[in-house]
């Protein structure tokens, strides 16, 4: 049996409470079973029950979405915080998160929104599509970023009319996600999406296996490529753990990976690890630590690496990678200057720098 690409309307489901919708990508198999094709678990779902991310459920042999437009969170973020600092720096992101994920991580920041069941979950709100755009558009945010859980998954169908509708209002598209995507998803979702954001955990198989609960770190890596082949721009993030992913050897492979196979232009976020969840007894991460995986993806190549979660470190700005101009000073998600020429040149050496969109400022916050 070939596999449904549903991406063509919104579909209620039969059977299903009335806010649920047909699921974008599944396909049927014998005794009413399905496959789900979001993530590459590829749950096969028996009638009744539902994948491992708890968003899909079986019904009589077709797979619906429960959680179509239930969102648990809306906010206006700078771009910076997702972090995007490449992309239209200094800009407002309309930021949208659900409940749910497809990855089970102990030491998750979002786990009361990201572990949960989105069927048992206190404080839910509808947006539907058009809501979203309208919201997004209203507001003055430059683009909606399908973020703070895994919204990219586990409401695919969602985030596909969400995306579909924005474009046709001018309204960007972020994906702030784990990148743990099926090939299916990575096809249908590449044409829609502007920018993403996805989280290199760690570079090995072990990391994803025990701390994720996730089959290998190569679906990640895939989607990260997939991404950047097909023109979506991409920066990556690595938050860096104390004795479980910060070993130097580690991460100069991913240094080298990121120069070899992603480019060397492309943005890295090393982020300081605090703790949650089921990490909370782990200390944070020392802040030399976080500079050191700095320091090692520069000499490795990378061009544009920056700190996380280090509010004041150096590793916040954009610096000329030919001259070492200062660029852009942030300070935490604010850009406090843009300095940067038409067309994103050094005003120094004149080198391009792989920045798209025009910096402004938005100035300091008082919160
Ligand atoms: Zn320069």
């Amino acid at each position: 049996m070939s596999p449904i690409v549903d991406d063509s309307m919104i579909e209620p489901c039969p059977e299903g409470r009335e806010d649920w919708v047909i699921a974008a990508l599944q396909e049927p198999l014998e005794d009413g079973k399905v496959k789900c094709l979001a993530c590459p678990r590829y749950c096969v779902i028996p009638e009744g029950k539902r994948g491992a991310c708890r968003s899909k459920i079986n019904l009589n042999g077709r797979l619906c979405e429960v959680n179509f437009g239930k969102v648990s969170s809306v906010a206006m973020d700078p771009i910076e915080k997702k972090p995007l600092f490449h992309y239209y720096p200094g800009s407002w992101a309309y930021s949208i998160g659900t409940v749910g994920c497809n990855l089970m991580c102990e030491h998750c920041q979002n786990w009361e929104i990201s572990q949960s069941d989105p069927l048992d979950f206190p404080w839910l709100q509808t947006l539907m599509p058009e809501e979203a755009v309208n919201g997004a558009k209203r507001a003055g945010a430059l683009s909606i970023a399908f973020t703070y859980n895994e919204p990219t998954i586990v409401n695919l169908k969602w985030v596909v009319e969400t995306s579909k509708l924005a474009k046709k209002e001018g309204i960007k598209t972020l994906s702030i996600t784990n990148g743990y995507w099926s090939k299916e998803t990575r096809e249908l979702l590449a044409p829609l999406i502007d920018a993403a954001n996805v989280d290199v955990k760690a570079f090995t198989d072990e990391f994803y296996r025990e701390v994720c609960k996730a089959s290998s770190l190569k679906p990640v890596l895939e989607t990260v490529l997939h991404l950047k082949k097909s023109g979506v721009h991409v920066e990556l993030t690595y938050l860096v753990i104390p004795g479980l992913n910060d070993g130097e050897d580690e991460i100069r492979s991913f240094a080298r990976w990121v120069v070899e196979e992603v480019g060397s232009d492309t943005p890295v976020h090393f982020s300081r690890f605090y703790p949650h969840y089921k990490m909370r007894d782990r200390p944070p991460t020392p802040i030399e630590t976080v500079d050191r995986a700095r320091e090692i993806a520069i000499e490795e190549g990378v061009k544009y690496v920056y700190t996380g979660n280090v509010l004041g470190d150096p590793g916040e700005n954009t610096y000329c990678p030919s001259c070492g101009e200062l660029l852009i000073k942030r300070y935490g998600f604010d850009v406090l200057k843009c300095n940067l020429l038409e067309g994103n040149t050094c005003p120094k050496c004149g080198e391009p720098i792989a920045i798209i969109g025009r910096c402004t400022t938005r100035g300091w916050r008082f919160l």
